[in-house]
C-alpha cells in the first residue's frame, strides 16, 4: 500500500477534446467544464474556451465526410465518431450564379443546409451537443424547440439509443410535429410561444438532473456546433474567407459562432485572415435585433412574434446582444423583411437554383436581395448565404401562391391549350 492516505479516489478525468473551460462572456470569469450556462460571478452566458493544437488543413481533409472532421476544433471526445451519433454537416457549397445575377451580387454562393440528416442546420448543434452530453454524464437528451431543433433531438436520440424528451409550443406547422413525433420520443406540446416554453424548460432543467437540454445546460457545447457552418464555408472556398456573409437569426447564435469560426481559422493559420463582413436576416414580425441595430442601441428589446418564419420567432434572442456587437465590428448589418417578401424569395430560390428552403432561407434571401439596393452589401464581393432549412418543412408558407399551371383531361389538345395560355 502507498503511504498517499490523503490522496482523493481517481476520478475519470472528461474527455472534451481541446475544450480546456467555459469562460463567461461578460466578465472573462473561468470555471472548469461541466454542465453550466451561467457565469457564477455575473450570471453573463459560458463559452468554451480552448486549447487547440496540431490542427492542420490536411488532417481535416483526411477527416470524415461530415462535421467530425473538425472534432480537433469542437467540445467533444477525443475520438468522438466510436460513438453512436449523427453525422451532419459538409453539406454542398454552390455557385449561385443565377440567384447573383437577379439580387445584382456578382460572386455569390449558397450554403445548402436542406442536406443534413432532419433537412436543417440544427443536426450540426445537436450532434456535438449529444457528444458532449455523453461525456458529462447525462442520458437523456431534452430541448424547447420551435420545430428544426425537436426534429434533430428527436432524431439523434434515436440513433443514439437514447431516450429524449421534446417541448413545442402547439401551433407548430404539422410538418415539423410529425417529424418529430416518428422518430418516437416523448413530444409534449406546450399552450404558449416559443418563450413560455423555453421558460418551462429552464425550470425542468434545474429539476430533471439527467436531463441535458441541449441549448438550456449543455448550451455552451451545442452552441459550438454553428461554428462548422463557418469552417465548411472557408474550407469549400478553397480554404479561404468569404468576403460577406448573410446569416439568419432566431437566438443569434449560429451568427456568432460563424464569426468565432472564421476567427480561429485565422488564428491558426489555416487561412488568411482576411477582413469579411457579417450580416444578420430577421423576419418583421419578429425582428427585435434588425430594430436595435435601426435604433444604434445596444439594447435588444423583447417582441412578441407574429411571422411565418417559425423556426426564427424568438422574441427574446439570448444572444441578440452579441449579434450586434459582431455585425458592427465587422461593418456588417441586420436586416428585416416582410413575410411577403420571404414567400417571393423562397420562389426565387427554388426558381433559379433548384433549392427548396424553409421560410427561414426566404428570409436570407430576402435580406440579401435589400441589403444590396440599400447599398450595404458590397455586389463585388464574394459574398455567402447561409440556406438553413428544407423547404418541405413549411409547405404552407406556399401553398397559396404555388400550385399545377394547368388541369386537364387526357387529351393533348388541352394540354396543348394549357402550354399556349
Ligand atoms: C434555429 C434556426 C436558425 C437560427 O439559429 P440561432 O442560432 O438560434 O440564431 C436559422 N435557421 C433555421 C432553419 C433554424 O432552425
Ligand atoms: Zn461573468
Amino acid at each position: 500500500m502507498s503511504s498517499a492516505v490523503t490522496s482523493a479516489a481517481p476520478t475519470k478525468t472528461l474527455d472534451l477534446g481541446p475544450a480546456r473551460a467555459l469562460s463567461c462572456r461578460e466578465c472573462g470569469h473561468q470555471i472548469p467544464l461541466a454542465a453550466e450556462f451561467a457565469c457564477p460571478e455575473c450570471f453573463g452566458p459560458l463559452e468554451v474556451a480552448y486549447d487547440f493544437a496540431g490542427v492542420t488543413r490536411e488532417r481535416i481533409e483526411a477527416g470524415p465526410k461530415s462535421i467530425w472532421r473538425y472534432a480537433s476544433l469542437l467540445p467533444v471526445p477525443t475520438n468522438v465518431t466510436e460513438h453512436p451519433n449523427t453525422e451532419p454537416g459538409l453539406t454542398r457549397l454552390v455557385r449561385a450564379e443565377k440567384l447573383g445575377k437577379a439580387l445584382g451580387i456578382k460572386r455569390l454562393w449558397l450554403k445548402d443546409d436542406t442536406g443534413n440528416p432532419t433537412h436543417s442546420f440544427k443536426d450540426r448543434v445537436v450532434a456535438v451537443a449529444l457528444a458532449a452530453a455523453r461525456e458529462l454524464g447525462f442520458t437523456v437528451l431534452a430541448c424547447p424547440s420551435t420545430g428544426n431543433l425537436a426534429n434533430a433531438v428527436a432524431a439523434a436520440a434515436a440513433r443514439a439509443g437514447w431516450r429524449s424528451v421534446v417541448l413545442i409550443p402547439k401551433s407548430l406547422e404539422q410538418a415539423k410535429i410529425q417529424m418529430t413525433a416518428v422518430y418516437g420520443g416523448t413530444l409534449i406540446a406546450v399552450d404558449g410561444n416559443y418563450d413560455d416554453v423555453n421558460r418551462l424548460a429552464t425550470e425542468l432543467a434545474a429539476e430533471e438532473e439527467d436531463w441535458a437540454f441541449v441549448n438550456v445546460n449543455v448550451r455552451p457545447y451545442y452552441a459550438e456546433g454553428s461554428k462548422t457552418l463557418g469552417y465548411e464555408v472557408a474550407e469549400q472556398l478553397g480554404w479561404r474567407l468569404p468576403g460577406q456573409v448573410v446569416i439568419p437569426v432566431a437566438s443569434g447564435s449560429q451568427l456568432t459562432k460563424v464569426d468565432k469560426a472564421f476567427g480561429e481559422l485565422g488564428k491558426l493559420g489555416l487561412v488568411e485572415p482576411t477582413p469579411y463582413r457579417v450580416f444578420g436576416a430577421q423576419a418583421t414580425g419578429c425582428s427585435p435585433v434588425a430594430t436595435a441595430f435601426a435604433e444604434g442601441t445596444d439594447v435588444v428589446r423583447p417582441v412578441r412574434p407574429d411571422t411565418i418564419a417559425r423556426s426564427l420567432a424568438i422574441g427574446n434572442p439570448a444572444d441578440g446582444p452579441y449579434v450586434l456587437d459582431t455585425v458592427r465590428r465587422t461593418n456588417g448589418a441586420v436586416a428585416d423583411v416582410s413575410d411577403a417578401e420571404v414567400v417571393d424569395a423562397i420562389q426565387l430560390l427554388a426558381r433559379t437554383e433548384g433549392i427548396f428552403a424553409e421560410t427561414a432561407g426566404g428570409v436570407t434571401v430576402a435580406c440579401a436581395r435589400k441589403l444590396v439596393e440599400s447599398g450595404q452589401l458590397d455586389p463585388d464581393a464574394d459574398t455567402v448565404l447561409l440556406i438553413t432549412g428544407d423547404g418541405l418543412k413549411t409547405l404552407d408558407a406556399v401553398a397559396g401562391h404555388v400550385g399545377p399551371t394547368a388541369t386537364v383531361s387526357t387529351s393533348t389538345a388541352e394540354v396543348r391549350r394549357a402550354l399556349s395560355g
